[in-house]
């Protein structure tokens, strides 16, 4: 079997490399480079940020791929030679209001959170600010660098001989035969297959509008800012009202993010960069000695919910889409790559593939 993949985000390259390893031809396309866009300026919690306020299929895919995300890492290093960092250092949550909601949730979801005391607090933080009395913590909860993931997920399809790569060359429609989608357009050429699989991003929305099918998918801005601390100023995932840092392993501090509906308006600005700042330095005034380094901004793939289209698309026989991750997308790749790939194959999948299939969502507009 042939397929072609619009898009090479985390999506896209994982799921060339697992279709690849199954036996089927890949021709892998981006616009740019691979692994440029949101996969790169995500901040790679592998766990959605205040979990219990998700709905079950978000928390179906987050688990699976959870509990599989050390195995990707040493197969991915084994392939590259990129270690993608992944690290279980755990995230701390502060002032949460819905306390209840959250520790029912963790209650039925294996103790995955617990509630922790000023001391435990401190032996964790011991930067953190003064006079913080209690907290959620999320012990088994990790975070992966993922500029390296994209990295090693690039070196290890590049030597795979049922991927071909073709970067720089955007795909400007679909071609469909009598509703069987046959190929796609780029470079005023067009490329054949037996299956396309639309992994676009934020982007897969307009790919799908151009086969007249309304899929709400929705570009979301996100900033983010880096601070080059030295190891030790933070030590765990800290999260607290929805902005967090994330300390890498060489002491560099992420701090993000914002959340703005923009359009495909990728520009940062000044102000945002201002509040970044400000709320990491509140939560960790250490921070105030080290130097904001980098400063960017990416598109999720908003969708609504944040519950991911995963599936074939109606109306368009051979066409499919794993999209619309929003701001899960580098936590739930694993398991919606893996659904993906049961649906094409014919295989048993992770979890139950109906929720994230189309029915009546495609005709949704509200994205939250
Ligand atoms: C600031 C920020 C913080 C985040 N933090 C986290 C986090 O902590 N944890 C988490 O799990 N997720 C996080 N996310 C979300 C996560 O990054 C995304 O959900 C995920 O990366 C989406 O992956 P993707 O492969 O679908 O999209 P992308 O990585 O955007 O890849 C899509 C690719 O498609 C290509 N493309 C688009 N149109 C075309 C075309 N016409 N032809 C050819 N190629 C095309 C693009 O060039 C791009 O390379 C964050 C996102 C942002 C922006």
């Amino acid at each position: 079997m042939k397929t072609i993949i619009i898009g090479a985000g985390a999506i896209g390259m994982m799921q060339a490399r697992e279709l690849a390893q199954a036996g089927v031809e890949v021709t892998l396309i981006d616009k740019g480079l691979c692994g440029q866009e949101a996969s790169w300026a995500g901040g790679g919690i592998v766990s959605p940020l205040y979990p219990w306020r998700y709905s079950r299929p978000v928390t179906a895919l987050a688990t699976w791929s959870q509990g599989y995300y050390s195995n990707l890492a040493e197969s991915l290093e084994a392939e590259s030679g990129i270690d993608p960092e992944l690290t279980r250092h755990g995230l701390m949550m502060l002032s949460i209001e819905d306390q209840t909601e959250a520790l029912e949730w963790a209650s039925a979801h294996n103790n995955w959170a617990e509630l922790i005391d000023k001391s435990e607090i401190y032996k964790l933080e011991p930067n953190l600010r003064e006079g913080v009395s209690d907290a959620l913590w999320m012990p088994q909860v990790g975070s992966i660098r993922n500029p390296r993931l994209v990295q090693a997920l690039y070196k290890s399809i590049e030597r795979e001989p049922l991927v071909n790569i073709i970067e720089q060359a955007s795909v400007s429609g679909l071609v469909i035969e009598s509703d069987v989608v046959v190929g796609v357009k780029i470079k005023g050429a067009s490329i054949r297959a037996d299956k396309v699989l639309v992994t676009a991003g934020a982007w897969s929305g307009n790919l799908l509008q151009s086969a007249n099918v309304c899929m709400p998918v929705e570009p979301v801005r996100g900033q983010m800012i880096l601070f080059n601390a030295k190891p030790g100023v933070v030590n765990r995932v800290v999260l607290c009202d929805g902005k967090y840092v994330i300390p890498r392993r060489d002491g560099r501090v992420l701090a993000g993010s914002t959340l703005e509906y923009v359009g495909f308006d990728k520009q940062t600005t000044e102000q945002a960069k201002q509040q970044l700042a400000d709320t990491a330095i509140d939560l960790f005034p250490a921070l105030a000695g080290a130097q904001v380094e980098h400063h960017w901004a990416g598109l999720r793939p908003g969708s609504p919910n944040g519950v991911p289209f995963i599936g074939a698309v109606p109306g368009v026989e051979n066409l499919y889409v794993n999209t619309g991750h929003f701001r899960n997308g580098l936590v739930l790749a694993p398991a919606a790559v893996r659904v993906m790939t049961s649906l094409l194959l014919g295989l048993e999948s992770p979890v139950d593939p109906e929720p994230y299939g189309f029915n009546s969502r495609a005709l949704q507009t509200e994205i939250t």
